[in-house]
């Protein structure tokens, strides 16, 4: 019987580069996993593409997926709602392809409690400064933003507990491959069994 794919799940406090690290990851060209597009009701920053960045929704329509049941988890964060599909995720997994989401620790939890059998990761910043000069240099969120995404990291770094792995993003390079490390890892685990 074919297995099916793993699913892996990257997470951390906002600001800690996960987008960078998982942007990093797929950039290279001998990975094999898929990524899952997040839709979301924020706007699109310059340059992001609707249907590879995220999916752009309005609120009305993200509400309506909620409803239906078409989401695996979802989470308002930051004034805006994000959320993975549900049927990509399935699809992909069964064919035997593995997955990959980058989201932020409650909706990580969600998928936590739905699919259990997940690679969860929990990357983490070298420290608290370091995070806030990150958030302040990209230059995209307003001051009251940026109070509101510390005070968020915060509480998230509490939440490493329910992670299987930490990851310390302290050069882009050592994250992926610690992350690639993982991932091999739990290839040969679940072979095993
Ligand atoms: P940003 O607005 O910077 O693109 O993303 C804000 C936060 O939302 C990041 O921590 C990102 O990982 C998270 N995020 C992106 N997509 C999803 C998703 O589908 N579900 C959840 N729960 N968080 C997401």
């Amino acid at each position: 019987m074919k297995r099916k794919g793993l699913l892996i799940v990257l997470s951390g406090p906002s600001g800690v580069g996960k987008g960078t690290v998982r942007t990093a990851i797929f950039n290279k060209e001998n990975q094999e996993f898929t990524y899952s597009v997040s839709a979301t009701t924020r706007s699109p920053r310059a340059g992001e593409v609707h249907g590879k960045d995220y999916f752009f929704e309005t609120r009305e329509d993200f509400e309506e997926m909620i409803e239906k049941g078409e989401l695996l988890e979802y989470a308002e964060y930051v004034g805006n709602y994000y959320g993975t599909p549900m049927n990509y995720v399935e699809k992909t997994l069964e064919s035997g392809k593995d997955v990959f989401l980058e989201i932020e620790v409650q909706g990580a939890i969600q998928v936590r409690e739905k699919m259990p059998d997940g690679v969860f990761i929990f990357l983490t910043p070298p420290d608290l400064d370091e995070l806030e000069s990150r958030i302040v240099n990209r230059g995209t969120d307003s001051d009251e933003v940026i109070l509101k995404r510390m005070k968020k990291a915060r509480e998230e770094l509490e939440l490493m507990k329910y992670y299987d792995y930490s990851v310390v993003n302290d050069k882009v390079d050592n994250a992926v491959d610690a992350i690639e490390c993982i991932i091999k890892s739990e290839h040969l685990r679940i072979d095993r069994n």
